[in-house]
């Protein structure tokens, strides 16, 4: 350790920090606090810059702050639940693979849950993230009634919808440029088990994809659609949906037997270091090849353990290292209703400059919420995976793609990009300027930077 900072709490020697995708790794110390004092403390001891970070989910340089004072939040992490009020106050540090194990068994669900157990609540807020039922709950933040923010001022703030809205929504989906949140308070949701009705369907095609990810959407809470960027042809586009609801207790007693909320995510096999990307084309095209023939043409009624629905790659540690030691770039966009084209030209734009994508999701999303820098809105979102390879090539594949979903209305997913053009940013995100002048109010001076917010001038 290295000696603290005055009054702050003592700070760790530097390291290098990347998020998800491994990529371009900047150097910063970390300090722990565990109570708002301690972050007051860090928020205000001098640094070149301050940042929050929870488990570095981000894919790209969000949650880093080169020669900066990350500020990490596991120590964070306390959790009261209030069963009257269906409600949870919880540190921004605690975990929603902790939370669901606290929760579930008690009946209880967390009303928006991403792709991974695996992020914190502050990162899930500073996000806003979005789950399968964008369509129908929103997105994370549409759920939190009110938070602690600890702001560029050192001061703490108690913010919720009503309590300075602006500055609770420049908050969320900030991105950690607005302060350090310490804690939350969660509006959740009833359920009778911790199992899935789950219904499998395949479409050949995407416009058969995308007429069921719409006629899904009408039934379902939960929808998602794997979706094989590999394929040409007739089959491009071709995918497999998973939709469900909560089951209800009876029907799992019934089936299994047991406590239908029992909730045990099972022990998780761990991916060693590999010194090259163990992702490549022939490999992609046969697993993808595979998957879509394992899925069943059509199912209905089949129960799932939840973890199995929500969270099927959190049962692999470290899946990331597959990529070797280059990683890989998250692309993540959305594009409104009638821009249906921009998928199939980024799908056949990838294949022609040879990306392989790999683990490609498709869905819809319902209408934005009030937050100025969220992400989701009302169209189509497709993510994928790209291991870097020939990175320039795929740097001018995906610019231009970027200025085709922004000349669509569309914008990328901020938190997981590494690359975007800021004046594109400008454009996916026209409500950035009244984010900036609500952020100027809360960190006049602008203690906190990331890689992310330098590279983009957000
Ligand atoms: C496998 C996988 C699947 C994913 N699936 C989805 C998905 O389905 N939907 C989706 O929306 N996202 C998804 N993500 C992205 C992920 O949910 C977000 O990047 C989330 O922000 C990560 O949370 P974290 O705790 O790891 O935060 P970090 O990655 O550490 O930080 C992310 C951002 O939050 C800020 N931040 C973190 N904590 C705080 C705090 N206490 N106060 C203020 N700011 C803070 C950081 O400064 C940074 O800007 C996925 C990521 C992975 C790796």
């Amino acid at each position: 350790m290295a000696a603290g900072v005055t009054g702050a709490p003592e700070e760790d020697g530097p390291r290098l920090w990347t998020g998800w995708g491994r990529t371009a790794p900047t150097a910063a110390r970390a300090v722990r606090p565990s109570s708002d004092a301690d972050v007051v403390a860090a928020v205000a001891a001098p640094a070149r810059a301050v940042l929050a970070r929870g488990l570095g989910r981000c894919y790209g340089d969000a949650a880093q702050s080169a020669g900066g004072r990350i500020v990490s939040t596991s120590g964070l992490s306390g959790l009261v639940l209030d069963e009257d009020s269906g409600t949870a106050v919880v540190g921004a540090g605690c975990s929603l693979d902790r939370l669901l194990r606290e929760l579930v068994p008690r009946g209880w669900f967390v009303p928006v849950v991403p792709g991974t157990r695996y992020v914190t609540v502050g990162g899930a807020i500073a996000a806003d993230v979005h789950g399968k039922n964008h369509h129908v709950d929103g997105s994370f933040g549409q759920h939190v009634r009110r938070l602690d923010l600890v702001d560029g001022t050192a001061e703490v703030r108690r913010l919720s919808p009503v309590d300075d809205p602006d500055a609770f929504w420049a908050t969320v989906g900030g991105l950690g440029l607005t302060g350090v949140v310490t804690r939350a308070e969660l509006q959740l949701r009833r359920i009778g088990s911790s199992w899935m009705r789950v219904t499998t369907a395949r479409a050949g095609g995407l416009g058969e994809l995308l007429t069921a990810l719409e006629d899904h959407d009408r039934r379902y809470r939960y929808t998602v659609a794997w979706i094989d960027l590999a394929a040409g042809g007739r089959a491009l586009g071709r995918g497999v949906l998973t939709s469900g609801d909560h089951a209800d207790g009876d029907e799992v007693r019934a089936a299994h037997g047991g406590d239908p909320l029992a909730y045990r995510p099972g022990a998780r096999l761990t991916v060693p270091p590999v010194p090259v990307s163990a992702v490549n084309r022939l490999g992609v095209r046969m697993f993808n090849e595979l998957w879509f023939r394992k899925a069943p043409v059509y199912r209905e009624a089949e129960l799932q353990p939840m973890q199995t629905f929500f969270h099927p790659l959190d049962g692999v540690r470290d899946w990331n290292r597959v990529y070797g030691p280059r990683g890989f770039l998250q692309y993540q966009f959305v594009v409104p209703d009638g821009r249906e084209d921009v998928l199939e030209d980024v799908i056949g734009g990838l294949q022609r400059t040879g990306a392989e994508a790999f683990l490609a999701v498709l869905k819809r999303f319902g209408d934005a919420g009030p937050a100025p820098l969220s992400f989701p809105r009302r169209g189509w979102t497709l993510a994928m995976d790209l291991p870097v390879r020939a990175p320039d090539r795929l740097a001018r594949a995906l610019d231009a793609l970027d200025a085709q979903v922004a000349d669509a209305g569309g914008a990328v997913y901020l938190v997981k990009d590494a690359r975007c053009r800021p004046d594109l940013v400008e454009r996916m995100y026209p409500q950035l300027p009244a984010w900036r002048a609500v952020r100027d109010r809360l960190d006049p001076q602008r203690r906190f930077r990331s890689d992310l917010s330098r590279r983009l001038d957000l």
